[in-house]
């Protein structure tokens, strides 16, 4: 069920109910500004990852300056963003059930919405799903570049896959997709850029092969915000596949050399008890904000370390500084942005103390 939105229009943000889901907008626009000019030179071009964001709203302020579409995960978020306007969709996955294959051949009438293959029997049943819906779909190779999660070995096998796919009478190649998620983390600057030289390395290589075969490789897409300074300047990447650089968390800022956006997504937290000595603690567990990826930063409160997260409570311990009264609202910074986002109907978009905006999280829980 839709919550009722936890604030108005005009609200400071410390009467904002909690827990909720800040968007500080000044810094928001910040990373969308600074993606934006960073990619200027390099030629490539950002089709943002909506995993991060799930909301059309979002989407449509990517595109403004200037990403030529979106990715997603899941084709639920595929419907959410094609019904909310976006023109141009990729699914940056494999999609095997048919009943999901012909929502998004249904899709293909309203916007341009493509999807990824690594095996054969992929692509029968995305041709049956396209000629059912009397559409063509855009389908891309995905190769693994290192990361051994999905992907086929590049070269020859990717190139058998996309002659596959150009011979189906109701499919396009699209491309060629090349994530490596695993680099996004590796600390060291050494570390991702010699990741993503051999992620390109095997995509270039795949590509010429295409050509010696005869087919046009239109996309090469990939990279995440820990990684796409390199694939941007491979020369061979096109499109970059970014998502949390939007808001960026905790565990992005731990990279060395980290990309120059700020933290925009906070969860607005209340102090509900403080009947422990040296703990404050607060209304948002692991129910309301991400801890996979590590516990969230306190923001602007240097002597306050979240310890600990449950259910519904975080303990917070008053190492050092002004310890928080009961009551007090304070900012968390996510550890990962993406499963905070995906415990929300609301963003609260706040600029200097006051809410500016609701948008909705409309591709919120959407997982099938
Ligand atoms: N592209 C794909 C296919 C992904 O799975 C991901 C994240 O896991 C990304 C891009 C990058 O996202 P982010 O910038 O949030 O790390
Ligand atoms: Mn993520």
């Amino acid at each position: 069920m839709l919550q009722a939105p936890p604030a108005e229009p005009g609200m400071r943000e410390d009467e904002v109910d909690t827990p909720a889901l800040l968007i500080d907008l000044d810094a928001f626009e910040h990373n969308l500004d600074t993606m934006a000019a960073l990619l200027a030179p390099t030629g490539a071009k950002l089709r943002a990852h909506a995993k991060t964001h799930k909301s059309a709203v979002i989407a449509k302020l990517q595109m403004a300056r200037g990403a030529i579409g979106q990715c997603v995960q899941k084709v639920a978020e595929a419907e959410q963003l094609a019904w909310g306007g976006i023109p141009d969709v990729l699914v940056t996955n494999q999609v095997v059930s048919p009943r999901k294959l012909a929502r998004l051949a249904a899709l293909a009438k309203i916007c341009k919405v493509g999807l990824c293959v690594d095996d054969p029997a992929q692509i029968a049943l995305a041709e049956q799903a396209a000629e059912a819906a009397g559409v063509r779909l855009p389908v891309l190779v995905e190769i693994d570049v290192g990361m051994g999660r999905a992907g086929i070995e590049h070269g020859p096998p990717a190139v058998a896959l996309a002659e596959r796919i150009a011979a189906s009478k109701h499919l396009s190649f699209g491309g060629l997709q090349a994530y490596h998620g695993s680099a996004q983390h590796m600390r060291t600057p050494e570390q991702r850029a010699a990741a993503i030289a051999e992620a390109a390395a095997r995509s270039r290589r795949t590509v010429e092969q295409l050509k010696q075969r005869g087919l046009d490789c239109p996309i090469v897409g990939g990279a995440g915000t820990g990684t796409f300074r390199h694939e941007a300047a491979s020369g061979v990447y096109t499109e970059i596949q970014a998502g949390s650089y939007a808001f960026m968390d905790v565990d992005y800022a731990k990279n060395e050399d980290a990309p120059p956006f700020r933290h925009a997504l906070f969860v607005l937290a209340q102090v509900m008890s403080r009947a422990t000595p040296g703990v404050a603690v607060v209304d948002c567990g692991h129910k309301g904000v991400a801890v996979d990826s590590g516990m969230p930063g306190v923001w602007q409160r240097p002597g306050l370390r979240y310890a600990g997260a449950s259910d519904e409570h975080g303990k917070i311990l008053i190492e050092d500084g002004e310890a928080p009264v009961l009551g007090e609202k304070l900012r968390l910074v996510p550890g990962h942005c993406d499963p905070t986002v995906d415990r929300y109907d609301w963003y609260v978009g706040v600029r200097k103390g006051r809410v500016e905006c609701l948008w909705p999280i409309a591709a919120r829980g959407a997982m099938a």
